[in-house]
């Protein structure tokens, strides 16, 4: 299974273009969703957490979502062992829920696929990118919060230069309209390819079967 990750900074598009993908029968792995969901289901996961930050910080099997957040913006060190804890768990769920989906290819979906050195963990990324100002106002009139705020949640996120030249395609998402045809141009791409993946293996069988 050819596996996608998509990512961008606050209000670029992600999810915009992750609904494209969808329409077009793809899976998608919403990461955030599913580290989320997981700090409360994966009984590992809950176990790990509660060595590091303490007991308390499940209340009746429910992650203090708050109180965590409190102690990792305070101390860079909590955070990195959050992450440490975090990203591997979620790795291992994509790479379980991967083999269950049908299809030519699976999209991940993460904000921070390079900050968190996931791209090991899929074939392809694509940076979603638009104007600053843009993205700024999409993200207010989304979460109804004031623009500096969103201001200073994208200053602490890695650059747009750096997004875009660490991806393999960049998707400049401006119009709506626009971004349909390049999901498609890029939905063609990947299914070529698992196409070319699959002659390669089906050429492959013989010779398997034959050992
Ligand atoms: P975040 O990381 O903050 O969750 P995101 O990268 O997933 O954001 P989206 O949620 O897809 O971004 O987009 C942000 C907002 O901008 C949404 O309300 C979305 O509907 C809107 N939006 C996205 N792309 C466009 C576009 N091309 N034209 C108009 N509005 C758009």
């Amino acid at each position: 299974m050819i596996k996608i990750g998509i990512t961008g900074g606050i209000g670029c598009g992600k999810s915009t273009v992750c609904r494209l993908f969808q329409e077009r029968g793809i899976a998608v792995y919403d990461s955030d969703a599913e580290a989320k969901r997981l700090m409360t289901e994966n009984e590992l996961l809950r176990e790990a957490i509660k060595a590091y930050f303490g007991e308390e910080i499940y209340r009746e099997g429910s992650l203090d979502r708050k109180a965590l957040a409190a102690r990792v913006f305070s101390d860079g060190e909590a955070l990195a062992a959050l992450n440490a804890l975090v990203h591997p768990a979620v790795m291992r769920d994509f790479g379980q829920w991967a083999e269950r989906q049908q299809g030519d290819y699976v999209v991940l979906e993460s904000a921070i696929l390079f900050e968190a050195g996931l791209e090991g963990h899929v074939d392809h990324t694509i940076a979603v990118m638009a104007p600053l100002e843009l993205r700024i106002e999409r993200a207010a009139q989304r979460d109804g919060c004031d623009r500096e705020a969103i201001r200073r949640r994208i200053a602490v996120q890695m650059s747009d230069d750096e997004v875009a030249s660490r991806a393999d395609y960049v998707l400049v998402n401006i119009l709506r309209e626009e971004l349909a045809p390049e999901v498609d141009h890029l939905d063609r791409a990947f299914r070529h390819e698992a196409e070319v993946e699959r002659q390669k293996r089906g050429k492959c069988l013989p010779h398997e079967e034959v050992n």
